[in-house]
């Protein structure tokens, strides 16, 4: 038997750890477009990125790893074409025959035409080397233009303002990071920039005028599923690679994992695609114990965490395209150390903690769960008594 998994990110790496972990026997391959082992990408934004970390914290395994556990890796050569008939993916260089096919082809950076034809260098923030190079061009007196101001596009700004450059985010919203975290939240996360320095110019959409003046310029506007190998094989995809809750694109020799992956979500009931770092942790292992023999679906709500400046916070549920109706929060947004609970008719669709991490278990139990408000807002009520609340119904 045998495993091929076409991705050399956090998905692939931990699909390919979970199929050894789970005694799977057979034949795995990895095949990467990129020239490294599989690795995470959250601190090429943040730890690298500041100059805290080196780039080798990037990495899932040591490079010995893979021989020991006879993963075969296939590095800087993508897969340019799936025959599903033969059961078989090609490279430029070779035909690789599978049982078994994962695909975890991640998302490439959204582009800004306006930015690219600005004549002024610009990055989009991605791979290793994308890091490599941002990391080098910010510095004391550059004037960084930032446009986006959702998670990326924040966390670079805190990095370049820790480097000592002049920063200004471009948001066409309202409100940084306002479609996630509504009014009420957002607005933190705007004053925690401004009170950093950060020229934040928001509601407007950004000019070519605008990044006449940068440096450098910054595109995070979003990511697209890299689904064109799924769609020439005939593959099920509508912003993703159609799978269902245990992973199975329409193909069920073929699953679709991490970011590139459209789950029908059976907690959620609805279809969702998270580009989220725990996401492609929890579809890894799904997978690796599915083609194990042990049938698994990924059910946990989405799960995602960020740091800019000394904000620490992490963030469950989804508040999807109904919404909320009513937002609690608890504690001190100035300091800021708090919690919030977005609800939608009286059941928590989504929390979050700032700077308060003992209180991700807690807010994590209550997501999904009915809740009074009045009791949610009530910081003389602890959490775990909330919890136990929301279990006995
Ligand atoms: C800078 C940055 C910071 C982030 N920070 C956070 C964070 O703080 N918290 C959080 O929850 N999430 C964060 N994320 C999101 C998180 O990194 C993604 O959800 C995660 O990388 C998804 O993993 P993946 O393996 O599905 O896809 P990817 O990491 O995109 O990996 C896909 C890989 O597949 C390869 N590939 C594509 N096509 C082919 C092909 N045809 N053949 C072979 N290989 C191919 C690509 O080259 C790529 O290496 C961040 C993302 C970025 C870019």
């Amino acid at each position: 038997m045998s495993v091929v998994v076409v991705g050399g990110g956090l998905a692939a790496g931990t699909a390919v750890t979970s199929l050894r972990d789970s005694g799977y026997d057979g034949r795995v391959v990895v095949v990467a477009a990129e020239e490294h082992p599989p690795y995470e990408r959250p601190p090429l934004s943040k730890g690298y990125l500041l100059g805290d970390d080196p780039i080798e914290v990037v990495y899932l395994h040591e490079p010995e790893w893979y021989a020991e556990n006879e993963v075969e890796l296939r590095l800087g050569e993508p897969v340019v074409a799936i025959d599903r008939a033969a059961r078989s993916v090609r490279t430029a260089t070779e035909e690789l025959p599978y049982d078994h096919l994962v695909l975890a082809t991640g998302a490439v950076p959204r582009r800004l035409r306006l930015a690219d034809e600005s004549g002024r260098p610009v990055s989009y923030l991605r791979t290793i080397e994308d890091a490599q190079r941002l990391r080098a061009s910010l510095g004391a007196a550059s004037r960084v233009a930032i446009v986006g101001g959702g998670w990326i596009g924040l966390e670079v700004a805190a990095a370049a303002r820790a480097a000592g450059a002049d920063v200004t985010v471009h948001e066409t919203a309202p409100l940084p990071l306002l479609a996630v975290l509504g009014p009420e939240v957002a607005q933190v996360f705007a004053d925690v920039h401004r009170a950093h320095g950060v020229d934040l110019r928001l509601g407007a959409a950004v000019t070519a005028a605008d990044l006449q003046d940068a440096d450098h310029v910054v595109v995070g506007i979003g990511a697209v599923p890299q689904t064109t190998l799924a769609e020439a094989a005939g593959l099920a995809v509508d912003d993703g690679v159609l799978v269902d809750a245990r992973l199975r694109t329409s193909d069920p020799a073929v699953f679709a994992i991490g970011d590139v992956a459209k789950v029908d979500h059976p907690v959620l009931g609805r279809r969702v695609r998270v580009e989220h770092w725990q996401t492609a942790i929890d579809h890894g292992a799904a997978v690796g114990r599915t083609l194990a023999g042990d049938e698994t679906e990924v059910t946990a709500q989405p799960y995602f965490y960020t740091d800019q400046y000394d904000l620490g916070m992490e963030y469950v549920g989804s508040l999807g395209p109904a919404g909320y109706d009513r937002v609690v929060l608890r504690g001190d947004t100035r300091a800021p150390r708090f919690t919030a609970f977005w609800l939608r008719e009286g059941t928590v669709v989504a929390g979050m903690h700032v700077n308060d991490w003992d209180a991700i278990e807690p807010v994590r139990a209550l997501v999904g769960h009915r809740a009074d408000p009045d009791r949610l807002a009530d910081a003389g009520v602890g959490l775990e008594t909330l919890v136990g609340e929301a279990a006995r119904g």
